[in-house]
């Protein structure tokens, strides 16, 4: 995305052209869209579509991962505080994605964004790839609680 490209496109809510300002990059994303200078309404990045549901996704997964490694500590016996601790702080970052994933998906996309080539592969391998990380990171706990015990 150029500047160019921002001052092409218009403003969902008072449809105005070349009033949306880029906002500033935060910890989930380098450009997490845009608000106009005009109406001050708040726009998302366009084409974070899937982006977005790739971040609800992984956010939902990982409080779900986080209260089965709490149940199955519990299953297990032992000294619970660390590993209740270690899931809660999951848990905590699953849930900030997923709300952060939820409110980006409340605001509208930009009109007139031009058009860009599909990534939903890129995602998609992305995806993948933090799967294989969680499911290495559940093997390794149980691996963990079998041979501490
Ligand atoms: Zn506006």
């Amino acid at each position: 995305m150029s500047d160019l490209d921002d001052r092409r496109m218009r403003c969902p809510y008072c449809k105005e052209r070349g009033t949306l300002q880029p906002l500033e990059a935060n910890l989930m994303m380098r450009r997490p869209g845009y608000v106009c200078e005009k109406c001050e309404g708040q726009t998302r990045a366009p084409g974070s579509r899937a982006t977005l549901v790739v971040g609800s996704v992984l956010g939902a997964g990982a409080i779900v991962l986080a209260l089965f490694m709490v149940y199955a500590s519990i299953q297990v016996g032992g000294d619970l505080d660390g590993r209740v601790y270690g899931a809660s702080m999951f848990a905590c970052l699953g849930f900030t994605v997923l709300v952060w994933s939820l409110v980006q998906f409340s605001y509208p996309e930009p009109l007139d964004q031009p058009a860009r080539p599909s990534r939903l592969w890129l995602y998609l391998l992305v995806a993948l790839g933090v799967l294989a990380v969680l499911g290495a990171a559940i093997f390794g706990f149980f691996y963990y609680l079998h041979e501490m015990m």
